[in-house]
């Protein structure tokens, strides 16, 4: 595929034209474990699908390219992901991680480091005090998500690289929130970008997948060779539906884009809102940063309700067309109270610790028409006035 396409263009076109046999347009599902040597001592391409598979290869392959590194394992969860990622620590190693990262990453990082696999130690990645203060550590691992989860705050890229370099230490950014669409981490000095392709890169909420992305050969070869070590292998199957998702995740992106911009409009403009979190409003404090870092702002946003948890309970009820649920980056929109589901381990200090009220509600949006969203909204918070 020639680098002079756009990655538009890269996206669809990615794998397409090659079947030798048939001459199939869409690359064939490869759902085979094994493969035949050609002959004694003659092994093929592949020989286990746990080390290699085509389906999975097309995959990874569109995913580097659209995140500008060397090389992409896919994996068969986010966590996997994650894990794999980890997989550079050796015991005694320090990981430097955000408070307020995603509540599984939290939680696999605390168990393994209370089990002495390595150092772990969690810092406001957008209070300077706290990065000049990590900066005199050596470290092997900077964990960065942005924005985060579930209030949208903006992590600066290039600081995270400098405090990085400070520590020694590579350079690993959850990149699920935006997909490569609207943030290319590899760009800003990343090491390694992860995905859990459950999210926007699949985009329909019928898959769970990772991928782990190297910005450097040696390092991808790191990757993919504990995969195959550990069995966290994405499966064939589930690769072809995120590749098959991939095809449409610019217009996906555009359009939940529109839409939470849309929403956040409507949230400042509604009397029961005590305060709306877009990074797309000049008013966020890391507006101008995701400016700088990216090409767009997204399709998630959270608000807080004036009248907390009990008000927060009747707009979850009333809105018809945001389910309740968990995971975010699918067509349909989804509706989440993060207090009581996604944030509800921290417990109320935890909480209120990261500014994480009883009156929240996180929303992704989804990609249907801009105007029965914002009206579903508006008529589930016209209730409270
Ligand atoms: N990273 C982020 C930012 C997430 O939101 C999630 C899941 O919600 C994960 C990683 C984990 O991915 P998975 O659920 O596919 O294991």
């Amino acid at each position: 595929m020639s680098g002079e396409l756009q990655a538009e263009t890269r996206a669809v076109h990615s794998a397409t034209n090659t079947d030798q046999q048939h001459g199939a347009v869409m690359p064939p599902i490869v759902l085979s474990s094994t493969f035949s040597f050609a002959g004694f001592n003659q092994p093929r391409a592949y020989d286990y699908t746990r080390t290699a598979n085509p389906t999975r290869d097309a995959l990874a392959t569109a995913i580097a390219d659209l995140e500008g590194g060397a090389g992409a394992t896919v994996t068969a969860s986010g966590m996997a992901a994650i894990t794999l990622a980890c997989q550079v620590l050796d015991p005694g190693d320090l990981v430097i991680a955000p408070v307020d990262c995603y509540g599984g990453t939290y939680r696999m990082l605390t168990r393994l480091a209370a089990r002495g696999l390595f150092r772990l130690r969690f810092i406001d990645q957008a209070d300077e005090a706290q990065l000049r203060e990590a900066g005199r550590e050596s470290a092997r691992l900077l964990w960065v998500e942005t924005p985060t989860n579930p209030l949208l705050r903006i992590i600066d890229l290039a600081r995270m690289r400098t405090l990085a370099d400070a520590c020694g230490a590579l350079l690993a950014v959850d990149n699920t929130f935006l997909s490569p669409v609207l943030q290319r981490p590899l760009d800003f000095g990343a090491d390694l970008v992860i995905h859990s392709t459950t999210k926007y890169l699949n985009g329909h909420s019928d898959v769970i997948g990772g991928a782990v992305v190297a910005r450097s050969a040696a390092l991808h070869e790191e990757m993919a060779g504990w995969a195959n070590v550990l069995g966290l292998s994405g499966a064939p199957f589930d690769s072809f539906l995120v590749l098959r998702g991939l095809r449409t995740l610019f217009v996906r992106m555009r359009q939940s884009e529109a839409n939470a911009a849309a929403l956040a409009a409507a949230l400042q403009a509604s009397p029961a809102v005590a305060r709306v979190f877009y990074p797309g409003l000049p008013e966020h404090p890391g507006h101008a940063i995701a400016r700088r870092q990216q090409q767009g702002f997204g399709g998630m946003l959270s608000f807080e309700l004036k009248g907390g948890e009990a008000a927060a309970r009747q707009v979850v009820e009333r809105l018809r067309l945001f389910t309740l649920g968990v995971s975010l980056g699918g067509v349909e929109s989804l509706s989440c109270h993060p207090a009581t589901m996604t944030h509800l381990p921290l417990g109320p200090e935890g909480r209120k610790a990261a500014g994480i009220s009883d009156g929240l509600i996180r929303l992704s949006a989804g990609i249907e028409a801009t105007a029965d969203l914002v009206a579903d909204l508006q008529a589930a918070l016209s209730a409270l006035v």
